[in-house]
């Protein structure tokens, strides 16, 4: 990073997209206690929300949902794995599985074009089994986020997604919900913005409180210079 930095004229900050978006989600909804957020984009991500912050580690090796392994005779998957979550919810493989971009492919979804709806089918799947391994370790409510998102209506993704949720309920305790982001795609830029502007203002607090500090010191200092040796 200090490399990079030298380059830059502005503060410069590494953070992971997932990360800085769950932030942004948690600054719109301050209600948001516990949650997983998933980034449906390009390459798929995820990250915990735990007690209203993003569970984070000095290093980036937590919340990597995306390696989650779905199937262990899967597709090769970049990270050295096979069958990761990854290698069937990223818009990467929707394009691949495809053959064509992606606003081809939703607009084939919704006007309900066989092979389309095949592979969206099969992405949901995945997707909804991905959901349901993540919620078996910690059952709380999921936020969708991500370049997929904007594509996306209720009939055509919510709906669809409750329902092969529900299907996999198999312990019926199904007690969490699903929603789309806030922010959709833009959630990153605003999340890391957002570390800037909180250390904006943990500065200035710092500065008020080092100025109330000198200020008492000053009043203090008056009062045995001045007022106390008058009473004598
Ligand atoms: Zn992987």
């Amino acid at each position: 990073m200090k490399r990079f930095q030298k380059y830059i004229k502005v503060p410069c900050l590494l953070v992971h997209d997932t990360e800085s978006a769950a932030l942004a989600e948690i600054w719109h909804d301050t209600t948001i206690s516990n949650a997983i957020y998933l980034a449906l984009n390009r390459n798929f991500g995820g990250t915990l929300i735990l007690n209203g912050k993003v569970h984070s580690t000095q290093e980036p090796r937590s919340s990597v949902i995306e390696h989650m392994c779905l199937d262990p005779n899967g597709p090769l998957c970049y990270c050295g794995k096979r069958g990761c979550i990854e290698v069937f919810c990223s818009a990467d493989h929707l394009v691949d599985k495809a053959g064509m971009d992606i606003s081809a492919f939703f607009k084939g979804v919704k006007e309900n074009e066989k092979d389309c709806l095949l592979i969206w089918n099969e992405y949901l799947d995945y997707l909804a089994l991905a959901i349901d391994n993540i919620r078996s370790v910690v059952n709380c409510d999921f936020i969708i986020g991500g370049y997929l998102v904007q594509f996306m209506t209720d009939n055509d993704f919510f709906s669809l997604l409750n329902e092969l949720l529900k299907k996999r309920n198999s312990l019926s305790i199904f007690s969490f919900k699903t929603r789309p982001s806030r922010f959709k795609d833009k959630s990153p830029k605003l999340g890391a913005a957002m570390l800037f502007i909180d250390e904006f203002f943990l500065n200035l607090s710092n500065i008020a409180q080092s100025m109330i500090l000198w200020i008492f010191s000053y009043l203090l200092g008056l009062y045995f210079v001045i007022v106390k040796p008058t009473t004598h």
